[in-house]
């Protein structure tokens, strides 16, 4: 999978991604990551990226001209990704998604955004972390890219702790437990310790249906709509 990244803040990159599970698949070339920094496409004396926006307001708007000759120089196929609170919301759906992609592209915005006609031109699609504002795209891609790695295959080791994670099922996953089995006087539940599988599994799907329901009530609904069908 080549991933390419349009950013102003190329030094993020890899960042997190350089550590643990991502790292290794990164040293291991099962993704690529290609880092280009859109100042490098500016085109007057100061190297301007940004400008003011028409119609007045805060903060400065990404100038559409150099975001397209960065977006000349780097795309060849795929689709394109804005890093946008306005998008759609990534999930672990879309994690499995991106996953089976051979080649994604992302812009990173920084300041108050992007020019709207750049998403028009290239047929941009929106994507967000949450419904909250981040100072820059960098981070948002780095946390949905995390997820996306691990799901890569060959990159997650251990294919059954992955499919009874959260979400993977519609569902939260149950409490865990490791040694010591009596820790300061808290001990393990008596299940866990019986041997007896089809108990231990009744018993995690019994928790993790009552943690969705009290915690989750948005994913309980559909956890009941998807059983349905
Ligand atoms: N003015 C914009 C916010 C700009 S925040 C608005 O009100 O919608 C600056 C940059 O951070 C954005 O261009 C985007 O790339 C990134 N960003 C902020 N919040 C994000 C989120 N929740 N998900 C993904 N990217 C985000």
């Amino acid at each position: 999978m080549k991933i390419n990244v349009l950013t102003l803040y190329p030094e993020m990159f890899p960042g997190f991604l350089g550590y643990s599970l991502a790292g290794k698949a990164l040293a291991e070339q099962k993704y690529q990551l290609n880092v280009v920094n859109i100042r490098d496409f500016a085109t007057d004396n100061y190297k301007s990226v940004d400008d003011t926006p028409f119609g007045g307001g805060a903060g400065m708007i990404m100038k559409p001209d150099v975001l397209d000759s960065a977006i000349k120089a780097t795309y060849s196929q795929g689709d394109i990704y804005y890093l946008s609170p306005r998008g759609e919301v990534f999930n672990q759906k879309t994690a499995h998604a991106f996953a089976q992609k051979d080649e994604m592209t992302f812009i990173c915005g920084r300041f108050e955004g992007i020019d709207e006609r750049i998403l028009e031109k290239w047929q941009i699609k929106e994507i967000s972390i949450g419904d909250f504002v981040l100072s820059g795209g960098e981070p948002a891609l780095l946390t949905m890219l995390d997820a996306v790695i691990r799901l890569l295959p060959s990159v997650m080791g251990n294919k059954q702790s992955m499919s009874e994670e959260s979400f993977e099922n519609g569902l939260l996953e149950y409490p865990q437990y490791t040694k010591p089995q009596n820790w300061e006087g808290r001990l393990v539940p008596d299940v866990l310790v019986s041997g007896h599988h089809a108990k231990i599994n009744a018993w995690r799907l019994e928790q993790s249906i009552a943690l969705t329901k009290t915690r989750r009530p948005d994913l309980w609904t559909s956890y009941l709509a998807q059983k349905k069908d």
